[in-house]
Parts: C-alpha cells; sequence; structure tokens
C-alpha cells in the first residue's frame, strides 16, 4: 500500500489533481506487472479531522440541531454530490434527523469519510501524461556531460531518459538541468570534433567561425 497525500479532484473521466497524478505511478506499475488486477484506492476525505473527531462533530450537531438531515449536516463539510457518496458508501440514508441517527450510523459515515474506497482502472493514456516513465536508460548515460556511452555525439535531456518525478516542479527542473548540460556539452563536443564532421567539411565554409 502507498499513501499520497494531496488535493485530489473529483472530475468527469476519474480521479485528478496532484495526488492523483503521483499515485498514477503505482497504477501503470502493477498493471503492468499484474494485468487485470483489482485496484482500490482508499481516500481519507479530510486527513486532520481523525474518526473520533468525526463522531464528535455529528454528535455536537445532534444535539444543536436535532432536526437536521444527516445529508445537510454532512453538505457542510462535504461537496453535495461527495456527501452523497459517502452516505451511498456508508448504507446510511441521508433524509434521517440527526436525532433519530443511531452512534452505529454516525460511525459508519466517520469510518467512510477515512476510508473511501473506489476502484481503480486504469490510468488516463500516454498523450494526457503530465510526466512519463520509460525511455533511454540513465545507466546508458554519463550524467556528467549527458553523452550517450552507446553512441559518441548523442546526448540526451529530459523526458526521453527513463526518469521521473513526483509533481511539483521536479520534473521541469529535471528538463532545464540536464537539458542545459546536454546542449552546452553538445556544443563542445561539436566544436571539439568539427575537422571531422561531414556537415563543417563538405560545405567548404565554416558556419561556427574559428574555435575560441
Ligand atoms: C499539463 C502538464 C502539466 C505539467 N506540470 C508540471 C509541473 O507542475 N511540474 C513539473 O515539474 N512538471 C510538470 N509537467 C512535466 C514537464 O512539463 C515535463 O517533464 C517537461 O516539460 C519535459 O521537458 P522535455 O523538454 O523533456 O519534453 P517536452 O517539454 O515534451 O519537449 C519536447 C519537445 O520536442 C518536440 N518534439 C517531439 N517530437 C519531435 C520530433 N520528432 N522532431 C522535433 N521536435 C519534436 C515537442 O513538440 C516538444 O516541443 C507537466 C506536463 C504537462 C503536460
Amino acid at each position: 500500500m502507498t499513501v499520497e497525500p494531496g488535493d485530489l479532484v473529483f472530475t468527469h473521466f476519474g480521479l485528478s489533481g496532484p495526488a492523483a497524478l503521483r499515485a498514477s505511478h503505482y497504477v501503470t506499475v502493477s498493471l503492468r506487472d499484474q494485468p487485470g488486477a483489482l485496484l482500490r484506492a482508499s481516500i481519507d476525505v479530510e486527513p486532520d479531522c481523525p474518526f473520533e473527531q468525526w463522531v464528535e462533530r455529528f454528535r455536537r450537531a445532534r444535539d444543536a440541531h436535532p432536526k437536521r438531515r444527516l445529508r445537510t449536516e454532512l453538505e457542510d463539510h462535504l461537496p453535495e454530490r461527495l456527501a452523497q457518496f459517502v452516505l451511498s458508501e456508508a448504507r446510511v440514508d441521508g433524509d434521517t434527523q440527526l436525532a433519530h441517527a443511531s452512534l452505529a450510523q454516525l460511525e459508519a459515515v466517520a469510518h467512510t469519510l477515512k476510508h473511501l474506497e473506489l476502484p481503480i482502472t486504469g490510468t488516463l493514456p500516454l498523450e494526457k501524461a503530465t510526466v512519463t516513465g520509460g525511455g533511454v536508460n540513465v545507466k546508458e548515460i554519463d550524467p556528467k556531460t549527458m553523452q550517450s556511452k552507446r553512441c559518441a555525439g548523442l546526448f540526451f535531456a529530459g523526458e526521453v531518459m527513463d526518469v521521473h518525478a513526483h509533481t511539483g516542479g521536479y520534473n521541469i527542473t529535471i528538463a532545464f538541468s540536464t537539458g542545459h548540460t546536454a546542449g552546452t556539452e553538445a556544443a563542445f563536443y561539436a566544436l571539439a570534433n568539427r575537422e571531422r564532421s561531414p556537415m563543417y567539411s563538405t560545405q567548404g565554409t565554416d558556419p561556427v567561425g574559428p574555435v575560441p
């Protein structure tokens, strides 16, 4: 089991937001290793509010507003449709007035809020990915120059390599830093090997100019 803290967005195509993007890596790897595996996400709707605190919230609301419906109370804390979904998953009738809600019902709702289970069927296709795994193995790249160890004069940067990180700026940083190194080293390589390059020798003119 992997825990990914962060915001979550419920969309028409499924889960999104930072926590979903991070967790999607594990989904991809799990389904690659075990095609057809039954995966589930367990969502803690409000991690800062422990189970006991949810129950206490409901009990206090019951004392203060006994005629209020459970659905209305939950909608004070959650978006309407999420509140409805939580109640249906908890198998508690949202129209129940708080005064008539048993402790077992309140605890069932609190438990569901801490462990909202959803089946995971897959991730969106590669074209929709923000970050991708796979690519050129970093063991085949010299990290000081980003040059291929297998093919001289070939330099790599960014997503074309098999590197990926959490969202939040790390992937851009990988792209910029490896791009800077690869670009600089490629230029040095071109200058050092200009005599051997067909680009310069066949033209008769030197587009780069004298080596500094
Ligand atoms: C919606 C979205 C949000 C993101 N948010 C974040 C974020 O918040 N933080 C973070 O760290 N990362 C984020 N990323 C990931 C980050 O943008 C990428 O990791 C980074 O841009 C990779 O840079 P790159 O230069 O390797 O590849 P790219 O930026 O994909 O650049 C590759 C370029 O090559 C061009 N190209 C492709 N094929 C050819 C070809 N045959 N000939 C010529 N040109 C070609 C493409 O048109 C493209 O311009 C996000 C990505 C997306 C899509």
